[in-house]
């Protein structure tokens, strides 16, 4: 335990996803020893993200205006949209470069333990999605954990009346991680060798 702001400062780090009590003690004896230029740009870069990003009113992705630029791009496939957790994700498979649709962000995967139902993720907005465009396929790439194989089922289930074709990425993810840890060759393949889902 440290004094007064110092504490206020390890606190604050430590809410921070994957910042454990150790980690947040270290980055905040780091920014104490930094010199104030550099603690001021962070600062700079922490101010502009909060007032310029804000989520595509579309596909929950991070965008700089209502829509991101995946859905303001003409040239995207409206046919065929990729589910995926979070907008890292986004950013892993455009990094493969095998897909030309477009994105659903659903900021999550259920996760019972966590308190995390359908409801806290953004499911009625791909339904509505579903009734207002021109959606042929539905690509689920959520997480190879058992998280992400719970939302892909739930999922399935949900979009099985619609009559679309559901597929999920290919196995050969390294299982029980993250998709952005999978190299862009492996996730490449995946995405290839979707499979049709069984609901
Ligand atoms: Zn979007």
């Amino acid at each position: 335990m440290y004094e007064g702001v110092v504490q206020d400062l390890i606190d604050e780090l430590g809410t921070l996803p994957g910042i454990g009590p150790k980690s947040a003690q270290r980055i905040a004896f780091h920014l104490l020893a930094a010199d104030a230029a550099d603690v001021q740009r962070l600062i700079g870069a922490l101010t502009e993200v909060k007032a310029k990003v804000r989520f595509c009113a579309v596909c929950g992705n991070v965008a700089e205006s209502e829509r991101c630029r995946i859905c303001a791009d003409p040239r995207r496939d409206a046919h065929a949209v990729c589910v995926v957790e979070e907008p890292k994700d986004v950013v892993a498979i455009e990094r493969t470069r095998e897909f030309t649709g477009r994105y659903h962000v659903l900021g999550g995967a259920i996760s019972p333990i966590d308190g995390i139902g359908p409801e806290q993720l953004r499911v009625t907005e791909l339904m509505a999605r579903l009734a207002g465009e021109e959606i042929t396929e539905i690509i689920i790439a959520t997480d190879p954990n058992i998280e992400g194989e719970a939302t892909a089922a739930y999922l399935a289930r949900q979009l099985k009346p619609f009559g679309l074709r559901v597929t999920r990425l290919a196995s050969g993810l390294p299982v029980g991680g993250d998709l952005e840890y999978a190299d862009e060759v492996t996730l490449g393949r995946a995405f290839e060798g979707r499979r049709l889902i069984d609901a």
